[in-house]
């Protein structure tokens, strides 16, 4: 399978498959635009579109994924590739001169020159006017531009005019500040759901401590990520570039970050929706009698075995139609707090 013809991290739709069709046609017709811009809603995912892109450009089998050409690009060693993110928080005159010397270069190796700017909305307008030039007039054939952002409407208007413009829902990839958390949710909801399933009356975990004990995690979650945010425009405040310029990183700045706090919120629902449901799985594949080790949670096999006499096949499909209902809000930007009080309610009339 060809590189452009797997992309994971990709939601399935029309408009993300119709523009995955259009870079590969173009590809295979050699008539390749030399600027792109690439918008989405997750910075990583749109890097490895960006490199999966680059390394298909430059292969001579369109991206066959193997050859040294696809392996160097996608670890981003390729001697043809330049990448550019912002240094701190912004991109800067001197990273644009950096890109001209690179792009006024014969290429090193074969093929064309390819350079990556990341968050291409976080730009002064010394180092768009530099870029916008080079947009307008490319040292060569062989230079490509393909610039990534998750606002397209904080990207300047005459640098996206000059671009080949794709926009792409991508799915959310669990990041550093996430995984300890998650790691917490797990334990919690594992203790929790035990609880309010096994335990004799009287020593029952409540089904609504256990919502707000969740709760409280996901918004320390969301607390960590705020002081971040703050120190990061602070440093912007305190940096020399002249006012307009401050100001339009803060928007930009602000809107990333109320960008990546949703994403935050939605990852953690999203990974208790998901624990929840390994459990009833669970529960289904112990009540239809099947071994241990097909379980998502084996360690938990004696504890299902001893209960599940007295649990109701309907009820604990009940709970799973719940989550699915909420799982389709989520996307929806409505509020599925209320969800989680709802479905240990339900658990623990389960029996
Ligand atoms: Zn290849």
């Amino acid at each position: 399978m060809r590189l452009l013809e797997n992309l994971d991290f990709i939601i399935e739709d029309i408009n993300n498959r119709s523009n995955a069709r259009l870079l590969s046609s173009m590809i295979e017709n050699n008539n390749i635009s030399h600027a792109y811009l690439f918008s989405g809603n997750d910075m990583g995912s749109l890097y490895s579109l960006a490199l999966k892109f680059s390394a298909s450009i430059n292969c001579l089998e369109n991206g066959c994924g193997v050859c040294i050409v696809c392996e160097n690009t996608l670890k981003s060693i390729y001697s043809n590739i330049l990448i550019v993110e912002p240094e701190g928080n912004f991109l800067r005159k001197e990273d644009i001169t950096g890109i001209q010397k690179f792009m006024n270069l014969s290429s090193y190796a074969p093929g064309k020159k390819i350079c990556i700017i990341k968050e291409a909305e976080l730009m002064n307008a010394q180092a768009a006017n530099r870029l916008l030039k080079t947009l307008e007039e490319p040292p060569d054939e062989e230079s490509i531009f393909i610039l990534l952002t998750e606002e397209l409407s904080l990207v300047i208007p005459t640098i996206v005019s000059r671009c080949l413009v794709f926009n792409w829902n991508l799915k959310f990839s669990e990041d550093k500040l996430g995984k300890n958390n998650f790691l917490n949710i797990e334990k919690y909801l594992d203790e929790g759901l035990k609880s309010i399933i096994g335990s004799p009356v009287g020593k029952k975990e409540m089904p609504l401590d256990l919502s707000l004990k969740l709760k409280a995690i996901l918004k320390k979650m969301e607390a960590g990520f705020k002081t971040g945010q703050e120190k990061e425009i602070e440093d912007i405040r305190n940096s020399d570039f002249d006012r307009g310029d401050i100001n339009k990183f803060i928007k930009a700045l602000n809107s990333k970050h109320k960008r990546r706090l949703n994403k935050l919120g939605k990852l953690g629902m999203s990974k208790v929706f998901d624990i929840i449901s390994a459990w009833l799985e669970d529960m289904l594949i112990v009540k239809m009698g099947v071994v241990e080790k097909s379980l998502n949670y084996s360690q938990n096999y004696f504890f299902i075995t001893k209960k599940i006499d007295r649990i109701s096949i309907d009820k604990i499909f009940n709970i799973i139609n719940t989550i699915e209902e909420n799982r389709r809000y989520l996307n929806q930007s409505i509020n599925t707090e209320l969800a989680l009080d709802n479905i240990f309610l339900q658990f623990q009339d389960i029996g």
